[in-house]
């Protein structure tokens, strides 16, 4: 909040942010978010699911380490919806398995995801394949 300039009581602020976060699921999401950052975001479908009438859910991924990578503020007519959160990139993270290049190099047996995850039928219904 900059206090410099006197704003209309019927304005109310909105934060802009951009974040990288690591999730635990292995990937590093870039996302703009209308608010703060949450603790966990749908990824992708590495830790596995849900399945109830034919409709399969991924499990959410947690947020482990958040880096922010941009904050604004504007104030915006009061009554304003928040801006849905959008993706705007995901990649690995770091970690992934590789042999070591040399003989200090130590190489990784990988660490993400943390878990492997598997698909959990609730009532032994199977996913639809639902044509593009
Ligand atoms: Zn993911």
């Amino acid at each position: 909040m900059t206090g410099q300039q006197p704003q209309p009581e019927d304005t109310q602020l909105h934060r802009l942010c951009v974040f990288d976060l690591s999730l635990d699921c292995g990937h590093i999401a870039t996302v703009a978010i209308d608010g703060w950052y949450p603790v966990s975001v749908a990824c992708c479908e590495r830790l596995g699911g849900t399945i109830q009438g034919g409709v399969y859910v991924p499990y959410a991924s947690h947020v482990e380490y958040v880096n922010l990578l941009s904050e604004n503020y504007e104030h915006r007519p009061a009554g304003t919806p928040r801006d849905a959160t959008r993706l705007l990139g995901r990649r690995d993270r770091t970690d992934a398995p590789r042999q070591p290049a040399y003989g200090w190099d130590k190489g990784t047996a990988g660490r993400f995801p943390a878990r492997v995850g598997a698909t959990w039928s609730i009532d032994g219904s199977i996913a639809q394949v639902v044509p593009d």
